[in-house]
């Protein structure tokens, strides 16, 4: 911390390699006082601020709208009293919530060796390359003192990252076939509910949170360059701001209540309401709404979908494969069963062309 306070443009002269970013700040200050900020930020989207904050919303839409704005386990809209639309007895009751609740455990009790380990590893190695490369392009610079404008743009910079490295890795994930089926299982929910959000196959674990550490390493670089270890602080900032937000998004998209914006508003973010979109199985819906938070790189790739309100958006991977995805072990071994139909078929081909 005197550190920071001794840095004024007068007596601090940068030296790049000497310069520490944010996340190689915070692993170097890993003690006990530093652990527990950290992974009591991972976000979590069953904490009890997160789930009264969505029950609050979701409540006030039901009065709003007159008891209309939830969907049924079959995707339509239908209205209901308080209890039911808060809490329907065909969602909760349905073999898709009951495999969504195996699922989160399994992704609960590997998440801390993802996002801990790769947040501690890929992020801060990424974030020295960046300020290495920086220095080599640039030199030596001047450090500049961080003020809440900075930490501001440090917040969004993270964020545009972020969600265009979030929009990379899921597009791909819908474009590639042999990782589809590792996404897949996130889709094959039947219904939605604010555990769907942790349903992932526990391959797919990794790939996320490799995605995130590169992500804030790059914003962290940038900015570790420019600010040096002040920006420590914003990144913790960062780190709050961040479960704040994913926990919120993350819970209420998941969730069968629609919660439109504008549309002038989701043509920026996406809203818990197109989410219900991104997870039907009719073809216009297919592969659309990709992005996490912003609808920026959607609409920049031509996958944007602002649903009508009370759009029909029946939930799954569609009649054809359902069946295949059904059960907690269907969905755990699914990946490897397709894998080796995949190889199989290719083998098949190979053969009969020979
Ligand atoms: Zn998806
Ligand atoms: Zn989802």
């Amino acid at each position: 911390m005197a550190e920071t306070a001794a840095m004024t443009p007068e007596n601090t002269m940068a030296e790049p390699p000497s310069a520490v970013g944010p996340l190689n700040d915070i692993l170097n200050a890993m003690t006990d006082a530093v652990w527990p900020v950290v992974l009591e930020n991972i976000p979590r989207d069953l904490q009890w601020p997160t789930l009264s904050v969505t029950v609050c919303l979701a409540t006030i839409i039901w009065l709003v709208r007159g008891g209309h704005g939830a969907k049924g386990a079959d995707g339509r809209e239908r209205a209901a009293g308080l209890l039911q639309f808060l809490l329907p007895k065909d969602i909760y009751s349905h073999v898709s919530a009951r495999v969504d609740i195996g699922l989160w455990v399994l992704e609960r009790m590997l998440r801390p060796i993802w996002a801990v380990g790769l947040l501690a590893t890929v992020g801060p190695a990424v974030e020295s390359a960046v300020m290495g490369g920086l220095g080599g392009v640039l030199g030596d610079i001047q450090l500049l003192q961080v003020n809440y404008g900075w930490m501001l743009l440090y917040s969004l910079v993270t964020l545009l990252c972020y969600d265009f490295v979030f929009y990379g890795i899921h597009y791909t994930m819908h474009k590639v076939p042999a990782l589809w089926v590792i996404h897949k299982v996130h889709h094959s929910a039947e219904v939605l509910t604010p555990l769907t959000r942790s349903r992932e196959h526990f391959i797919a674990g990794p790939i996320w949170a490799t995605g995130a550490a590169l992500s804030y390493g790059v914003a962290g670089g940038i900015f570790g360059f420019f600010f040096g270890a002040g920006m420590t602080q914003a990144t913790l900032f960062n780190v709050g701001f961040f479960a704040l937000l994913f926990g919120f998004n993350g819970s209420f998209r998941h969730y069968h209540v629609q919660f439109h914006y504008p549309r002038w508003l989701s043509e920026w973010l996406q809203s818990p309401a197109m989410h219900h979109i991104h997870h039907s199985y009719l073809p216009q819906h297919w592969d659309t709404n990709m992005a996490a938070i912003t609808s920026i790189w959607d609409r920049m790739f031509g996958t944007l979908y602002i649903p009508e309100k009370d759009e029909y958006t029946p939930w799954g991977i569609g009649p054809e494969t359902q069946d295949q995805y059904r059960s907690f072990w269907q969905n755990t071994v699914g990946p490897f069963r397709d894998w080796s139909s995949m190889i199989r078929s290719r083998n098949a081909k190979v053969g009969a062309a020979e």
